[in-house]
C-alpha cells in the first residue's frame, strides 16, 4: 500500500474517532423558584471551568482519575434564548460583601465544552482525549404546574380553581379580584379594559397566595412568572363563577368567549409550546427542592411544596397512554432529585434530610421509576455558606453550624446556630406543635476568581448526571 493511501486511511480512521468522541447532552436544571437554580448553575460550571486545577471534585470519578481536562464556554446553540448570567452570578459572589446571584425568570442556557481523557480501553486507543458538549438549561418547575390545563376546559378549570378557594385564607385574599369579578357581565359584547383589570387583579392574588401564604402551587404557572410574556393578552384572563362559565352556551364576541379564547391560546402557545420547544430536547434534569424554608414556614406550606412537586414529577411521567406521550416523546433517561442549601443544616443531618427529601418526591418517583428513567435523591449545598463546629448548650458539646447571616451583612457578626433537627419523615401534626426549626438565610462566602466555589456533594451530582458519558 502506498504512503499517500495510508495516510488517507489514517485520516478516515480519526476523523471517524472525532466524530464519536464528541458527545453532546442537554441538562435541565429546574425546582420552584428560590430552590436554588441560579447558586446550583453558577457553581457547576464555576467547577467546570476552573476544572483540571479544582482539587474539589473527589466524588466525581473522572476528576478523581485525572481524567478531566478542562472546560471553556463555547457559543450558546439558540440565539433567541436568554443566556444564562454566569460572569454576573461570579460578580455579585465576588463583590463586597459578596452577595447571591441575582435569580432567573424564564429559560436561559449556557453552552460549555468539557475535554477528557476517555475512561474505556477501546477509546483510548482510538483518541487521547473527548469532548463533551454541554448545555446547561434553566428554566422555572412552576412551569410544569401547568400540564393538568391540557386536560381541562375553560369551565373545568374554573370549578378546580372554584376548589381551592375552600382554602380559608386563599378566599381571603381572593376577595379584591373576586368582588371585581362579580361585575363582568359575561354575555356583554368583550371589554378588554374590563378583562385587563380583573386579570391584573387575578394575577396580584397569585403573587399574594405566593408572598403571604408561602404558596407554590399556582395556576397559571406563567401568571408569576412571565418571562418575555409579561403584559402580552395571553396572560389576561382569569376564572369566573363555574355556572357563568359553560363553553356550550357563548355569545359570539362576549367577555366570556373572549376568557376561553385565551384560556384555549395559553394551552396551546404557552403551555404546549414549552414542552415542544424545550422539554423534549432535554436529555437529564435535575429537580432541586428547598425543604428547609418550608419546614419554617409551617405545615401549610410544606403541603403545598410537596403538592407542587409531585405535581412537576407528572411531567416525567411519559407512559404509552399518558398525555404527555401523546403530546411530545421526552427522552430523558436521568433525573436527579437534590434538597439544596444543606449547609443550612449540621452535616449528621444530611442523611435525614434525603430521606425527608425521599419521602416528599416518594409518589411521583414511583412514576418516574416505571418509566425506565434512572432516579437518585441526594442533599447538595450549590455555595456553601457555613461552616460546621460545635456549640456549648446547658454545658453539652452540641453540633452547630456557623456563618454570617443576610441580616448582618452591615456588622459582618459571625454567628454559630443550631438550625433544629431535620425531620426524617414528613412531619407529623406534633412537629408543627413544638416546631423548632430555624431557618436564616446566610450570606455566601467571600470568593475568590482563583479558587472554586465551596460546595457540598455537587460533585456527586455531577458524577451521577454526566459521569457516564465520559466512558
Ligand atoms: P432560584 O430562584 O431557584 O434560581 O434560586 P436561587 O439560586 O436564586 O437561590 C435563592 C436563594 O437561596 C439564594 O439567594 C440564597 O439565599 C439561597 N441559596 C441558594 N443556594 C444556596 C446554597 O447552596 N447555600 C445556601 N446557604 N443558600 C443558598
Amino acid at each position: 500500500m502506498n504512503h499517500s493511501r495510508l495516510s488517507n486511511i489514517k485520516t478516515k480512521a480519526d476523523d471517524l474517532a472525532k466524530l464519536s468522541m464528541d458527545k453532546h447532552l442537554r441538562l435541565a436544571v429546574t425546582g420552584l423558584s428560590g430552590a436554588g437554580k441560579t447558586a446550583f448553575i453558577t457553581s457547576l460550571v464555576n467547577q467546570l471551568l476552573l476544572g483540571a486545577e479544582n482539587h474539589q471534585l473527589p466524588l466525581w470519578k473522572l476528576a478523581r482519575e485525572h481524567g478531566f481536562l478542562g472546560a471553556k464556554r463555547s457559543p450558546q446553540p439558540h440565539l433567541h434564548l436568554a443566556s444564562f448570567d454566569y460572569q454576573g452570578g461570579l460578580a455579585a459572589l465576588q463583590s463586597q460583601p459578596p452577595s447571591w446571584p441575582k435569580p432567573t425568570h424564564g429559560v436561559s442556557e449556557i453552552r460549555l465544552k468539557l475535554r477528557y481523557k476517555p475512561q474505556s480501553v477501546i477509546w483510548r486507543k482510538l483518541s487521547h482525549t473527548a469532548n463533551l458538549t454541554l448545555d446547561i438549561v434553566d428554566y422555572p418547575g412552576e412551569w410544569l404546574l401547568d400540564l393538568p390545563l391540557l386536560n381541562m376546559n375553560y369551565q373545568q378549570w374554573c370549578e378546580h380553581i372554584n376548589t381551592g378557594l375552600q382554602d380559608s385564607r386563599k378566599a381571603k385574599l381572593a376577595e379584591h379580584w373576586q368582588q371585581q369579578a362579580a361585575h363582568l357581565d359575561v354575555n356583554a359584547t368583550a371589554n378588554e379594559t374590563q378583562v385587563a383589570d380583573i386579570a391584573a387583579a387575578y394575577t396580584q392574588y397569585l403573587h399574594d397566595c405566593k408572598s403571604q401564604l408561602g404558596m407554590h402551587h399556582i395556576q397559571p404557572g406563567r401568571f408569576v412568572l412571565p418571562a418575555e410574556l409579561a403584559g402580552a393578552p395571553v396572560l389576561a384572563f382569569f376564572p369566573i363563577q363555574p355556572d357563568l362559565a359553560s363553553t356550550k352556551v357563548q355569545v359570539k364576541n362576549s367577555n366570556l368567549a373572549l376568557l376561553t379564547e385565551r384560556f384555549e391560546y395559553y394551552k396551546e402557545h404557552v403551555v404546549k409550546r414549552f414542552y415542544q420547544q424545550h422539554f423534549i430536547k432535554f436529555d437529564r434534569q435535575i429537580v432541586l427542592v428547598d425543604c428547609l424554608s418550608p419546614l419554617n414556614n409551617g405545615h401549610d406550606s410544606f403541603c403545598d411544596m410537596q403538592l407542587a412537586i409531585n405535581q412537576i414529577l407528572h411531567s416525567f411521567n411519559y407512559g404509552q397512554s399518558s398525555l404527555l406521550r401523546r403530546l411530545f416523546s421526552p427522552k430523558i433517561d436521568k433525573l436527579l432529585f437534590a434538597a439544596s442549601k444543606a449547609d443550612h443544616v449540621t452535616p449528621e443531618q444530611h442523611t435525614r434530610l434525603v430521606s425527608l427529601l425521599s419521602e416528599v418526591v416518594a409518589d411521583g418517583k414511583r412514576h418516574v421509576k416505571f418509566e425506565g428513567i434512572d432516579t437518585e435523591t441526594m442533599a447538595l449545598a450549590s455555595i456553601k455558606a457555613t461552616q460546621a463546629g460545635t456549640a456549648k448548650l446547658n454545658g453539652v458539646n452540641i453540633a452547630a453550624i456557623k456563618g454570617i447571616l443576610q441580616s448582618d451583612q452591615t456588622t459582618q457578626k459571625t454567628t454559630m446556630l443550631f438550625p433544629g433537627e431535620v425531620p426524617n419523615r414528613l412531619p407529623k401534626q406534633q412537629f408543627w406543635q413544638n416546631q423548632g426549626f430555624e431557618f436564616s438565610p446566610f450570606q455566601p462566602p467571600a470568593c475568590s476568581p482563583y479558587t472554586a466555589l465551596p460546595h457540598i456533594r455537587l460533585d456527586q451530582a455531577i458524577e451521577f448526571l454526566l459521569g457516564d458519558k465520559f466512558r
